[in-house]
């Protein structure tokens, strides 16, 4: 039987072990699923706002595949950094394939951009996807004006969690100290900016959509500005996704706002050139930009000042080093053909790659199956000579000489138990555990 591991259980991982033991070809696969957190799925867990409830329950989906009985999930695992150096790993496994993601955030490299106040998006979605790594545990909610910057879905996400009454959240999983300091929040205004037009945002419509529905905030856009985009006055000719957005902009231009307590102001083509505070963080410093033809844009020397207690930078994730594995700093990415690693410019024997980490952060959790698959057609091409490879006896119990104490899906199990506990004594539903300790006594005991 071809032993297999795969590195991360989120989506592009989940798929790949499915890809794996759903196969009839090649010979039969076993893979244990490792996870540096006790916990599974990933950015479905840690990443998809708490109020898409439709998108978390995926999670069934990837709980069914870790639930395949040739399928384990070992979790609290670390991958990269000594013991389990990917060497190591690889002398326990036919095969390795890494599907890690893309942990950082991009930075946007103008100055005043670590003032107090200003953090980057993944570090607000980890404080209320209660992510036990999360090291802030208040934001400055009680900032009046908020700025996000950039306009993909990961803006819209937090823009809508930080304009959402706090009452809408009390039914999802968020923390319950992220959901009190949700409640106690005197935000009012929420700057969503753009750099370019309308028309090349990254947001889906369905996101952007929703926006409209929050009972508590309008949405409002500049019709002088979205005049700016050439495509605005006819969006006819704009490939479907910028199409659509257009059309749900023009619509907008024309609603009067209903005066609800919040307001999301939906801003495009400025760009951000400075945080602007001395002991904190006060406005953002924006220069208008101008459509150059290309679909890129131009400075035109004019600026504006948002004010801004509280900054959130979305500007895109970015993909970290894996101690041990070959990186190209230049697209955060591991070089691969097909998804076989490569290092120095070949294939490394039994390394492989999937997900953000092989392709870079873009597209929806969907776009990683087709991904983990090409990655697994090329494994299961080398099984022969990957069968060929010597590995160790049993690689939990190599594991566990190492020092390293893997939960399992019981362990799992008592997670999940701990965490719809948790929600009955505080009157709500499952609430999540939102640091090491607990969720490792969880794990343990129950
Ligand atoms: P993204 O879609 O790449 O959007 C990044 C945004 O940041 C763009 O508006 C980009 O503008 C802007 N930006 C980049 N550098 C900038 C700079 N220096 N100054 C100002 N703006 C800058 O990234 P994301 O929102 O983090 O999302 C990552 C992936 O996850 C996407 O594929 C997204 O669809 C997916 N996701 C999906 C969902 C969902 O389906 N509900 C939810 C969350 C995330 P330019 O276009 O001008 O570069």
């Amino acid at each position: 039987m071809l032993r297999v591991a795969v590195v991360g259980s989120g989506p592009s991982g989940v798929y790949a072990a499915q890809a794996l033991v759903q196969q009839r070809a090649a010979p039969e696969v076993a893979v244990d699923v490792l996870d540096r957190l006790p916990c599974p799925y990933g950015l479905v867990r840690y990443g998809v706002a708490p109020d898409h409830e439709k998108i978390k329950s995926l999670q069934n989906t990837l709980r069914a595949v870790l639930e395949h009985p040739r399928v384990s999930f070992l979790g609290n695992v670390p991958v990269g950094p000594a013991p389990l150096v990917p060497e190591r790993l690889l002398g326990l496994y036919h095969a390795v394939v890494y599907c890690v993601g893309a942990a950082a955030d991009r930075r946007l490299g103008v100055p005043g951009e670590d003032l107090p106040g200003s953090f980057s998006a993944t570090e607000f979605v980890s404080w209320y996807s209660a992510h036990p790594d999360s090291a802030i545990d208040a934001f400055a909610l009680g900032a009046r004006s908020a700025v996000v910057i950039g306009v993909g879905n990961v803006a819209v996400d937090v823009a809508r969690v930080l304009a959402r009454v706090a009452e809408e959240l009390r039914a999802t999983d968020v923390p319950h100290a992220a959901l009190g300091a949700l409640a106690a929040s005197r935000i009012a205004d929420v700057h969503m900016v753009g750099r370019r037009g309308p028309s090349q945002a990254k947001f889906t419509t369905k996101e952007l959509r929703e926006l409209a529905t929050l009972t508590g905030a309008d949405v409002l856009v500049r019709p002088e500005e979205l005049a700016l985009d050439p495509a605005f006055t006819d969006p006819s000719g704009l490939p479907g996704p910028g199409r659509r957005n257009v059309e749900v902009l023009r619509d907008w231009a024309r609603r009067a706002p209903a005066g609800r307590p919040r307001r999301i102001h939906l801003r495009f083509f400025l760009r951000p050139v400075a945080l602007l505070g001395e002991e904190a963080v006060r406005a953002v410093r924006f220069e208008r930009t101008a459509p150059d033809g290309t679909g890129s844009v131009v400075g035109t020397g004019e600026f504006e000042d948002v004010p801004a207690e509280l900054v959130l930078r979305s500007v895109g994730y970015r993909g970290v080093p894996l101690p041990g594995l070959p990186f190209a700093a230049d697209s955060g990415t591991v070089p691969h053909d097909r998804g076989r690693v490569l290092r120095g410019g070949a294939p490394s024997p039994g390394e492989y790659v999937a997900g953000w980490i092989k392709r870079g952060p873009t597209g929806v959790i969907g776009t990683n199956r087709p991904c983990s698959k090409e990655t697994v057609a090329s494994l299961l091409s080398d099984a022969d000579a990957l069968l060929a490879r010597p590995v160790a006896g049993d690689p939990r119990a190599a594991l566990r000489a190492m020092g390293l104490e893997p939960v399992e899906w019981p362990g799992w199990l008592r997670i999940e138990a701990a965490e719809e506990e948790l929600g009955r004594a505080l009157g709500r539903a499952r609430v999540k555990i939102p640091d090491w300790p607990g969720l490792l006594t969880a794990a343990r005991d129950g």
